[in-house]
């Protein structure tokens, strides 16, 4: 039996003090991973704030057409949310293909960006996991690795980035808003995802007691025209063993613009940065789709059990691109 403190905040002033001064304190949204870790042991936190009272679930619209939302929005307030269903529709989509209704209702869109890998041996705590217990090893490695991650895979941690939306986010450029011990900032959520690199156990550039507090979505026309295509082994409540982000502006059969990322296939939501500078100006057909897609997989670095994802990734951005293109996505 261990000790475990929780304190309720009613503003965000004293939910960050009381997370910092505690050492292994931790924030409390809608719990949906956190508690669950706890249980299992995996997480040993002495101090759960929760932060449920703070005002930080309203869904808002920005100057220009972007829109700010709250980190405590939860999940299905987001997803139908009149802005995002209207200007961002691959953000609904990634929340709904993203969880169950029970968990949308409680999971928090901030809780979201930070819940923790499902790899199995992450969570089983008698196996060697770099992530839960830095220098251990990685059991996934040579273990059952079919759902892990082909793409900024390291030789310490292969564990796939488990969330929905967060693909659509970076595929959208949008911003991390934060409040710390050392005032606030704003990080483009590209850099909000750490590669595993040789410190897997690092997953964010949050300092201890720093928290979320909104996520920007900056205005872009594109994405009125965007689709999450999510591709898993059966049809609900299962995580992604590839999807897709994607929009794109065709004008006299070339494209004019792209945003492309996928979920499933990689350590940290994985912008395709290198499809999306190789269709740009080309002619919008399934081949140059093709051509993109099999360039981007070229980096892919697979076990034995995951590299059907390549061909898998590759199908899924050609189709997605399509879907959207055609105006036909889901
Ligand atoms: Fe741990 Fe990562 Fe290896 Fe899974 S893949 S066992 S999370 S180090």
């Amino acid at each position: 039996m261990r000790a475990l403190s929780y304190a309720r905040a009613a503003d965000a002033d004293t939910a960050i003090t009381l997370v910092a001064g505690h050492p292994e304190g931790t924030f409390l949204a809608g719990g949906t991973t956190e508690v669950d870790l706890a249980r299992q042991d995996v997480r040993r936190p002495g101090l759960l704030v929760d932060i449920n009272d703070l005002p930080l679930n309203r869904v808002e619209d920005l100057p220009g057409g972007g829109v700010r939302i709250g980190a405590l929005a939860r999940m299905s307030d987001v997803a139908r949310a009149p802005a995002v269903v209207a200007r961002f529709p691959v953000i609904s989509q990634a929340l709904v293909l993203g969880a169950s209704a029970q968990l949308r209702n409680m999971a928090s869109i901030g809780g979201n960006l930070c819940q923790a890998v499902r790899c199995g041996y992450f969570r089983d705590v008698a196996s060697a996991c770099n992530k839960r217990d830095p220098g251990s090893g990685c059991a996934a490695m040579d273990g059952m690795n079919r759902g892990h991650a082909i793409l900024g895979v390291s030789d310490k941690c292969i564990a796939t980035h488990p969330s929905d939306v967060a693909v659509a986010l970076v595929a959208l450029d949008a911003v991390v808003h934060t409040r710390g011990p050392a005032g606030q900032r704003a990080i483009a959520i590209d850099d909000f995802f750490l590669l595993p690199g040789d410190t897997p156990q690092a997953e964010h550039p949050l300092e201890h007691g720093e928290l979320i507090t909104a996520i920007e979505v900056p205005a872009a026309p594109i994405a009125r025209r965007s689709a999450y295509l999510k591709l898993r082994d059966r049809e609900s409540y299962e995580f992604a063993l590839a999807s897709v982000a994607a929009a794109i502006r065709v004008e006299d059969g070339t494209v004019a613009e792209v945003r492309l990322a996928l979920g499933g296939v990689a350590t940290k939501p994985w912008r395709a940065r290198r499809a999306e500078e190789l269709l740009l100006g080309e002619a919008a057909t399934e081949a140059s789709f093709t051509e993109a897609a099999r360039q981007e997989l070229a980096q892919a670095s697979c076990r034995p059990q995951n590299a059907f994802k390549v061909e898998l990734a590759q199908r899924a951005i050609v189709r997605a691109l399509r879907a959207v293109m055609n105006g036909d996505a889901r």
